[in-house]
Formats: C-alpha cells, sequence, structure tokens
C-alpha cells in the first residue's frame, strides 16, 4: 500500500488554470474521491497522478517516489473509465490477462492471476464469454478485475458508475468500495455525484476551478461545510444571514430577525451585531405539528406553501416571515399545503461558515 502526496500542483491551458497550486496528501488504503462540479479539474488531476497528463509545476509522490515525471507505463497504476474500454473481441480472461502478457508474466500465473482477479470481482463464472454478453454492471466489473490482476500500487477511477442505471449504480458503489478494501488498495476516484462520494469515500476533496475548497470525511464535509459553494454541492441546505446576538456558555448564538438561535461555535472573536453566515440543511428541521406551540430559542413559525411526497421523505418549501426554507420531514404520514407548523433545530445543525469563507 503506498500513500499519495501531491505538492502545488499547477496545471495551465492557455492562460486559466486546470489546476491551481492543489496540495493533497492521501493515505495508504484509502478510498479517496475527488468530487466537484463539470470542469473543476478533477480527470485532469486523475491524468497527472496516470501520467496521461504534464502538470507545469509542482510534485506527486507515490511513497516515497517522486513520479512527476515518470512514464505513464512505469507508474504501476489501474486505470477504470466510465466506458470500460475493454477489448469487443476478447473473451472475459483475454481481457483481464492482456495486462500481463504486456508485462511477460508466464502463461501458468496468467491463468492464476485471471482467477484471482476475476474472483475478487465475482465473475469466476464469465470467463470464457465475449464481452457483448455481459450487463453494463458485469462489464464494469471486468474493467476492475483488469485494473486489479496488474497488483497496481493505486486504483484511480474516474466516473466508473456513470454509464450504468440508478439501481445498478448502488450496488456497484458498495461493491467497488469491498473490492478496493479487500485488495488492500490506495483509490483516488472522481465522480461529481456526491451521494457516490458521500456512500464510498474515506475522505474527499471538493474542487472549485481548479482549487481544493475541503478535504475531509464524507459525515465533516456534509455536517460541517467550509463554505457556501462546498455546502450547496454537497447536499442541499438553506443559507440565511443572521446576526451575532451575544453568547450561551462560550458558544455563540445569533439573532434571524429577532429570532434567538443558539449555535456550537465558539464565541470567541465573533463580534455582537456583526453579520454571521448560516447554513440549514433542509432535514435539520424538526417539524411541530402547529405554530402555536412554538417559543423559545432555535424555533421559528411557518406555513408550507408547496409539498411533494416522496414515500420515505416529504419536501415542503415553507415560507417563515421574510425567509423561504427546504425543509425535508422523514417518514411523513401525510404532506400537504397550507399547514401552520412550528419549526426548531438543534445548536450543532445550525452551521457558522468561518469568516472567510
Ligand atoms: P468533467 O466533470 O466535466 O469531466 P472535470 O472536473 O473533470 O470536468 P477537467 O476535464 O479536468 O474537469 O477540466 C478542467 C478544465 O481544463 C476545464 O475548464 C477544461 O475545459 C480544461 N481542459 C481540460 N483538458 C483540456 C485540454 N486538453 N485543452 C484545453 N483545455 C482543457
Amino acid at each position: 500500500m503506498i500513500g499519495i502526496r501531491i505538492e502545488q500542483l499547477s496545471k495551465y491551458y492557455g492562460p486559466s488554470a486546470a489546476l491551481d497550486a492543489v496540495d493533497l496528501r492521501i493515505e495508504p488504503g484509502e478510498i479517496f474521491f475527488l468530487l466537484g462540479p463539470s470542469g473543476c479539474g478533477k480527470t485532469t488531476l486523475l491524468r497527472c497522478l496516470a501520467g496521461f497528463c504534464t502538470p507545469d509545476t509542482g510534485v506527486i509522490r507515490f511513497g516515497d517516489e517522486d513520479v512527476t515525471h515518470l512514464p505513464a507505463h512505469r507508474r504501476r497504476t489501474g486505470m477504470v473509465f466510465q466506458n470500460y474500454a475493454l477489448w469487443p473481441h476478447k473473451t472475459v480472461a483475454e481481457n483481464v490477462a492482456f495486462g500481463l502478457e504486456e508485462l511477460r508474466v508466464g502463461r501458468e500465473e496468467i491463468r492464476r492471476r485471471v482467477g484471482e482477479a476475476l474472483a475478487a470481482v465475482q465473475m469466476e463464472q464469465t470467463a470464457q464469454r465475449g464481452i457483448h454478453e455481459l450487463s453494463g454492471g458485469q462489464q464494469q466489473r471486468i474493467a476492475l478485475a483488469r485494473a486489479l490482476v496488474v497488483r497496481p500500487r493505486c486504483l484511480l477511477l474516474d466516473e466508473p458508475l456513470s454509464n450504468l442505471d440508478a439501481k445498478l449504480r448502488l450496488e456497484m458503489r458498495t461493491e467497488i468500495r469491498r473490492i478496493c478494501k479487500e485488495a488492500g488498495l490506495t483509490a483516488v476516484y472522481v465522480t461529481h455525484d456526491q451521494k457516490e462520494a458521500l456512500s464510498v469515500a474515506d475522505r474527499m476533496a471538493v474542487l472549485r476551478a481548479g482549487r481544493v475548497c475541503q478535504v475531509g470525511t464524507p459525515e465533516a464535509v456534509y455536517r460541517a461545510p467550509v463554505s457556501r459553494f462546498v455546502a450547496d454541492f454537497v447536499g442541499e441546505t438553506n443559507f440565511l444571514e443572521a446576526e451575532a446576538a451575544g453568547q450561551s456558555g462560550d458558544r455563540l448564538t445569533v439573532s434571524l430577525d429577532g429570532t434567538l438561535f443558539q449555535t456550537e461555535t465558539p464565541a470567541s472573536g465573533i463580534a455582537a451585531g456583526s453579520p454571521v453566515p448560516l447554513s440549514i440543511r433542509p432535514e435539520a428541521w424538526r417539524i411541530t405539528r402547529t405554530g402555536g406551540e412554538t417559543a423559545g430559542p432555535n424555533t421559528l413559525r411557518g406555513r408550507i406553501e408547496e409539498a411533494i411526497y416522496l414515500g420515505e421523505v416529504a419536501q415542503y418549501r415553507v415560507s417563515a416571515g421574510r425567509h423561504t426554507l427546504k425543509v425535508t420531514e422523514m417518514n411523513p404520514r401525510r404532506a400537504e399545503a397550507g399547514r401552520e407548523i412550528g419549526l426548531s433545530v438543534a445548536p450543532e445543525d445550525v452551521v457558522v461558515f468561518p469568516a472567510d469563507a
């Protein structure tokens, strides 16, 4: 298992930076996600790791080895792409064996290792089949086996599930995680799908315009986003402009149009009256049956203006004073517009953005 270190990596196309001084440290055995909107530089960064793209400045290390200028075929990475890139005229076993033949591995060892790689992705039974006889999900498993068979130092995955239908995509998320963990591989995985990142990653980096906005575990990035951009890209949220009102213990209390909200943010250094940008996730609100029961801090009264019933949840648009809020109710009995409701939120779910966000 190797760790990967990326130091001050930049890549320019003409005057614009596809990567702008990126620093990242990926631990041995970690499944690390690069997440961000289209054009933020995810693929460029992955291609720099694979050796298909030469950065203009910066260093990439695999373990202690500086691989920045090492040709792609000597980096010993395994690549998995969204279009699988399998040979249509070869059998499954021939596809998986290809990389080993290139490395001039002996025939008996090839047979054994192809068997092992197919077993790792639970596709032993398909060895002699043609590629066109496999479903999309099965083809992606074979693409994974082909990447694993050469025992790569790290696995690089570029939107590997985006050609699969929604149900298969869910199944393959768990599978990819299992396969990486069982093989003990360090993996770097590119996606713009935040659910995929949240459900599979050990840690992730959120990128925007070639820069890293935040690095952390899925829970840390989701629950404590450092900026509006991250809060908005990873999940849905309500942005509110409050102002610092005082403190409760050593924690900040803010005022939203006169209603007080306790937070878990340390109050020190935030002057009373200064603007405080907040994020409160739709599912962080608790709904009480009627607005009349609501009083005290961390509560609001509102009216459901629009209701969408989705089975396990209901989504509401709620007007509360001059604010319009997105609210998600779990396990709803009914979802109807026109109801007067109370809303409350726990202090730990009132996310205060850092001053420099
Ligand atoms: P997507 O999710 O759409 O694949 P991405 O985050 O992977 O996007 P990149 O493909 O890394 O983004 O592209 C980053 C930026 O670099 C984009 O603005 C893109 O237009 C630009 N870019 C990428 N490759 C080239 C190239 N070969 N020539 C010129 N510009 C490029």
